[in-house]
């Protein structure tokens, strides 16, 4: 399956891509997305899936368009988060903004993802996110390395 993108364009006309699919073998990064402009916004939720071939295509694509190009990554899904924690410039220069985080809602019994700016995680945890149906405090249901990859980057500071 190809990367699927859909573009949309805010007000002051910054295109954000939402890309969605599996970045695997049958992905081709350079031909399914337009190549973004300068000051373009990644949006990642839509990732369910990379494996070692996808993470190739990917780091290759990334680091040739954010060596040139100045581009902002939003929603980086666990799957994701987790090769950029074991890759050091996974997303090349990009600057990433925010991050899908596990949370556990202890009265509910339900998993959610929610979305966590950079400037939300505190220097050794996550931050408070309460249940959208019963406004309990939620458990993060990971470990705090999980932002280690936002560190790297001094982008927590
Ligand atoms: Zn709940």
């Amino acid at each position: 399956m190809a990367i699927e993108v859909t573009v949309e364009r805010s007000s002051e006309g910054t295109p954000t891509l939402t890309l969605a699919g599996s970045l695997d073998e049958h992905c081709n990064l350079g031909a399914d997305v337009a190549e973004p402009p300068a000051g373009a916004v990644l949006n990642l939720a839509g990732i369910r899936r990379i494996n070692s071939v996808g993470v190739l295509h990917w780091l290759k694509w990334i680091k040739a368009l954010t060596e040139v190009k100045e581009i902002w990554v939003d929603a980086v899904p666990y799957n994701l988060v987790v090769q950029a924690n074991h890759l050091v410039d996974f997303f090349g220069k990009a600057k990433v903004r925010s991050c899908l985080v596990p949370y556990y809602c202890p009265r509910c019994k339900t998993n959610v993802e929610r979305e966590v700016k950079v400037e939300e995680v505190g220097p050794s945890q996550a931050p408070v996110k309460r249940c959208e149906k019963c406004n309990t405090e939620m458990d993060f249901d990971e470990v705090d390395e999980y932002f280690a990859f936002l560190r790297r980057d001094d982008a927590l500071k």
